[in-house]
């Protein structure tokens, strides 16, 4: 079976994931994979920010470990990328990391709903229960939104990360989805199926197979990732992954290289 690349994986810069890129890329070739793409969590406007973001002084540092890996392992075509965070606000930023380096793409994912509350974080799980669940979805995809029309991604992440503990809304999903992803359509952003999510309490790949077959039937690009945070995830649940996209109907797979993208059939 030939599998699409796998455009998410994470280095220890960030601070919470293990492995180091070549690791990653060894595990890779194990897997049969012949395309990867490493997306550390960009460094944020501030650096104390967060303590889950890579800080500004190692981006030299990855530029140098993925170039390296680059150069050990010729037969993996290795791209360099960033999970870049969408806050309203911050786009400058993001247009000045974008022109930092000869980057392959972005990811553009929203952990944050408000500066303070990052929806996906174990230490802040309570919060959930400050506020109703469908609030916290609907914040999140007028984000999402928001980031797809934003022109800074190529890629938007995990696209319904506010299932990742199993909160599951009260009112109909649908339209929330539908508004996405017009924006996703109307920008030309793809989307991506994140196999992380099998790994959490929702159990479920993001996003779910209702989103995904409503972003073929709308005609959004797809890509594939893992949300590697240590060398044993890449690849994660791959051929799963294909038989989902492939149920929903898609035929292709979105490659990129230095921004610009082709079709590839999966
Ligand atoms: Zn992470
Ligand atoms: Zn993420």
């Amino acid at each position: 079976m030939r599998l699409p690349a796998d455009y998410h994986m994470h280095t220890p810069l960030c601070h919470h994931a293990k492995g180091e890129p070549w690791e990653l890329a060894e595990q890779a070739l194990a897997k049969g994979l012949s395309e990867i793409g490493f997306s550390e969590h960009n460094p944020m406007m501030r650096d104390d920010w967060d303590d889950w973001h890579m800080q500004h002084e190692d981006l030299d540092l990855y530029f140098e470990k993925v170039r390296k890996a680059q150069n050990d392992f010729p037969s993996l075509q290795i791209k360099l990328a960033l999970e870049v965070d969408y806050i309203p606000g911050h786009e400058d930023w993001v247009r000045e990391l974008a022109s930092k380096e000869n980057f392959d793409y972005f990811i553009g994912s929203v952990h944050y709903i408000s500066d303070e509350f990052d929806i996906d974080n174990p230490n802040k799980k309570d919060r959930w229960e400050t506020r109703p669940v469908d609030d916290i979805w609907e914040t999140y995809f007028d984000r999402l939104t928001l980031a797809a029309s934003s022109g800074l991604y190529d890629i938007i992440g995990h696209a319904d990360l506010c299932k990742k503990f199993n909160h599951r809304p009260e009112k109909n999903p649908s339209p929330w989805y539908r508004q996405f992803l017009t924006a996703a359509r109307d920008h030309d952003v793809a989307i991506e199926i994140n196999t992380a999510g099998l790994r959490k309490d929702c159990l479920e790949m993001y996003p779910c197979p209702e989103l995904l077959q409503m972003a073929r039937q709308m005609g959004v690009a797809l890509t594939f990732g893992s949300d590697a945070h240590a060398p044993g995830e890449v690849g994660s649940d791959f051929p799963a992954a294909l038989a989902l996209a492939k149920g929903a109907g898609y035929t292709h797979w979105r490659q990129f290289s230095g921004r610009q993208h082709q079709a590839v059939r999966l």
